[in-house]
């Protein structure tokens, strides 16, 4: 068998991030009820215009400038035509020859840069909805003219790594700077994927298959496979490549083929006449720099600089919110490594456990940073550490109360030790017979039992000492 390189492209939805739909003033919001959130310009009935929502524009170009694009001084909307039944105005409100930004990219860890084309805004579709239990196709058209922005890159990923890593940047990209929410589950971050395969080490491309609306890593990463290794068998056998558009089946993961790939003629594209070119000067997109947070780069060298690994910053950065929640404790305690700590392990899985619930509200940023202050000075040990969290989260009480209430707090000193000890061995002399031929269990178990009765305040490394000298001091 021949050598085969990879040859892959990106196309990028993302919804943008906005009050409003892209064209109209309907709300832009996942989840209402079906056909709620529409009007007669998103439904495109005749005689109503669009309206440009600034907002939306304006989170072009910052996705933009996030992925170091020019940006044109000029930029058009065009119709892009066809039919369909999510598409109630038969044509889609996009960017074509003159779209907000050009050029750009992502820099990989090895080295490659990955240009983008073309970054460009347009508006969403309805949503088709097939139902299980009739022959019904239903339609919502909440999510048409909700806008969209268009990543396409330039054919220059080789293997599904790259891929991936480069998807996993791009989202963070977005998302820190505020342009999209990039919720896969929602469809709010889609990707087209276009691959061909080509002998190694020859230049001319081969033919390209796209897949459409993949909406998670996995998937990508799969149909990259299946798809290689489908070209390869075709070429091998002596077929041609067709050039067609395939669908991704996410139970039985493999393509299959939807439609021979439409020509760029076929959608008749022109300029809307109802909407006016766009000017963007300098100075505008020097006053949009200013409001763009934090991004996701400025993010990792501030953790890099406070001390934090690779490892702790990726874990802390791949979802916005729980980086924010990171800062926030850390404006309360300089604990940093022990935030960063109670972060990976707690926080995260509370969040996996219980998804959609703002952990501030379960525990609030103030409470976790004066449990690890207290962890840090030794007044409360892990274990009871762990207890209290727990019980904040469940109860919902106040982190002093609860430390009140549940006793967890305090000093245990020797004299507590010699009662205690005093007290198992009248409950149970047998304490002390056992002790000469199995001493490691019973001080174990006699730690067990101190442990227990101090609520978790008496230190293990603080009482075993004592409970072997009163033992020893017991059996001569
Ligand atoms: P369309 O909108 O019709 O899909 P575009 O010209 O916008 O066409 O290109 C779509 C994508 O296909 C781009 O991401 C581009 O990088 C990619 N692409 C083009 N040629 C190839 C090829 N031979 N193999 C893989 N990807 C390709
Ligand atoms: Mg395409
Ligand atoms: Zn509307």
């Amino acid at each position: 068998m021949k050598e085969y390189d990879l040859v892959i492209g990106l196309e990028i939805h993302a919804e943008i991030d906005t009050k409003t739909k892209a064209f109209c003033f309907c709300k832009n919001e996942f989840g209402a009820l079906p056909n709620t959130q529409v009007c007669p310009i998103c439904l495109g009935l005749p005689g109503t215009l669009p309206i440009l929502n600034k907002k939306a524009v304006e989170k072009c170009i910052i996705a933009g400038l996030v992925f170091g694009c020019d940006i044109n001084e000029e930029t058009i909307f065009e119709r892009k035509n066809y039919f369909y039944p999510d598409l109630s105005k038969s044509y889609q409100i996009s960017q074509f020859q003159k779209p907000i930004c050009k050029n750009g990219g992502i820099k990989l860890k090895n080295g490659k840069f990955v240009r983008f084309n073309r970054i460009h805004l347009e508006e969403d579709a309805g949503k088709l909805i097939h139902k299980d239990d009739c022959d019904e196709t239903l339609i919502d058209f909440n999510r048409g003219g909700v806008p969209l922005i268009e990543m396409v890159t330039e054919p220059d990923l080789s293997n599904s790594n790259e891929v991936i890593e480069f998807l996993t940047n791009l989202r963070r990209i977005l998302l820190y700077s505020g342009v999209s929410k990039c919720i896969m589950q929602e469809g709010g971050l889609r990707f087209d994927i276009n691959l061909s395969v080509k002998e190694k080490n020859t230049d001319n491309l081969g033919v390209r298959v796209e897949m459409k609306n993949l909406n998670s890593f996995k998937a990508v990463k799969k149909a990259i496979e299946y798809e290689t290794n489908r070209q390869i068998k075709e070429i091998e056998s002596g077929n041609q490549i067709i050039q067609e558009t395939r669908a991704w089946n996410d139970e039985d993961e493999i393509t299959y083929g939807i439609r021979e790939k439409e020509n760029v003629n076929d959608y008749r594209y022109f300029p809307d006449p109802d909407i006016v070119p766009i000017k963007i000067s300098k100075h505008d997109i020097e006053s949009i720099k200013k409001n763009i947070p934090e991004t996701y780069f400025d993010r990792i060298i501030r953790y890099k600089r406070l001390g934090l690994s690779d490892y702790e910053i990726d874990t802390l950065t791949d979802e916005k919110f729980i980086a924010d929640y990171f800062d926030e404790v850390l404006k309360y305690s300089s604990n940093y490594k022990e935030i960063a700590n109670w972060m990976m392990t707690e926080i995260l899985r509370i969040t996996k456990e219980m998804p959609n619930t703002d952990i501030a509200k379960l525990i609030s940023p103030e409470s976790l940073a004066y449990i690890i202050d207290l962890i840090i000075t030794k007044q409360l040990t892990r274990n009871n550490a762990k207890i209290l969290f727990e019980q904040i989260i469940n109860t919902g009480k106040e982190v002093k109360n609860l430390i009140k209430e549940l006793d967890l707090i305090g000093d245990v000193n020797k004299k507590d030790i010699v009662d205690l000890m005093g007290h198992l061995i009248n409950e149970n002399p047998n304490i002390v017979k056992s002790y000469k031929d199995n001493p490691e269990d019973i001080i174990n178990y006699c730690i067990g039992r101190i442990v227990k009765s101090t609520n978790g305040k008496a230190k293990i490394e603080y009482i075993m000492p004592l409970i072997k000298e009163i033992l020893k001091s017991k059996i001569n």
